[in-house]
């Protein structure tokens, strides 16, 4: 069984001394775990001291976004070359409060998937449908469009390493969470389309995301199609955080 990838996405909390603070923490709650491998990401400002503060631990960096370009005239943007450098290794892209909130689409969630791998980094590409979507049956459209454009151009050694994070977007932030068969399921038909997209390669880490807290992250994971969570709210406190890694680890 592959160790479960546990990620805390921290959004727009927390200062550079509070991420230094939590990683040293978080560090030590978690050194003896080896099965499970555990993934923190901190707002742009923090990312270099929260890898340094990491660093020679088994607590990875993360960045929430990127922007495709490596240098330029681009106000108010990071390069995947600039996190690399900063020492994170994954990145965030995505994520549905960038799709809802800054105009992310498929067309540019592409672009910086694409960008990651260019910079070193492993993207963690979020889909999801909306409640409207659900509620129209169409989940599996949006997820084959988003997949479809969002992956495009990607080999099939690429789609094998990057990360998949399913969350829905009904789920995200409300406190309702898919319940564990009907995350597995989706997760189930989210596989199926990577293996046809890459002709049998299954090697895609696929994260369930939506209100996934201490209470009911064990039956989530309990379900075989789940790889790990991608975790919000219940992240930015390190002992409670440190908890869910342990139950995912057991
Ligand atoms: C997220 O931000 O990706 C997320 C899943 O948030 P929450 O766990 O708070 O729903």
């Amino acid at each position: 069984m592959r160790a479960p990838f546990i990620a805390g996405n921290w959004k727009m909390y927390k200062t550079v001394a509070d991420a230094v603070k939590y990683v040293k923490e978080l560090r030590g709650l978690v050194k003896d775990l080896d099965a499970v491998e555990v993934v923190v990401a901190p707002t742009f400002t923090a990312l270099f001291a929260a890898a340094e503060a990491a660093r020679n631990s088994n607590v990875g960096i993360a960045a929430q976004d990127l922007y495709w370009e490596r240098e330029g005239a681009f106000t108010g943007e990071v390069s995947g070359q600039m996190i690399r450098e900063a020492g994170a290794t994954y990145a965030i892209v995505g994520h549905s409060e960038r799709r809802t909130l800054f105009g992310e689409t498929d067309a540019s969630v592409n672009r910086k998937v694409v960008a990651a791998f260019a910079a070193g980094l492993c993207p963690i590409a979020c889909i999801g449908e909306t409640l409207d979507q659900r509620e129209r049956k169409e989940t599996f459209d949006v997820l084959d469009r988003q997949m479809k454009q969002g992956l495009d151009g990607l080999s099939a050694e690429q789609i094998g390493q990057l990360v998949i994070a399913y969350e829905p977007v009904w789920a995200i932030g409300t406190g309702r969470n898919a319940t564990p068969e009907d995350a597995a399921r989706v997760h189930a038909e989210i596989r199926a389309w990577l293996r046809r997209r890459t002709e049998g390669q299954g090697a895609t880490r696929i994260l369930y995301g939506g209100s996934v807290n201490l209470k009911n992250a064990a039956a989530l994971l309990a379900e075989r199609e789940l790889d790990g969570v991608l975790v919000g709210g219940a992240s930015l406190e390190p002992a409670g955080w440190a908890e869910l890694v342990r139950t995912a680890a057991a």
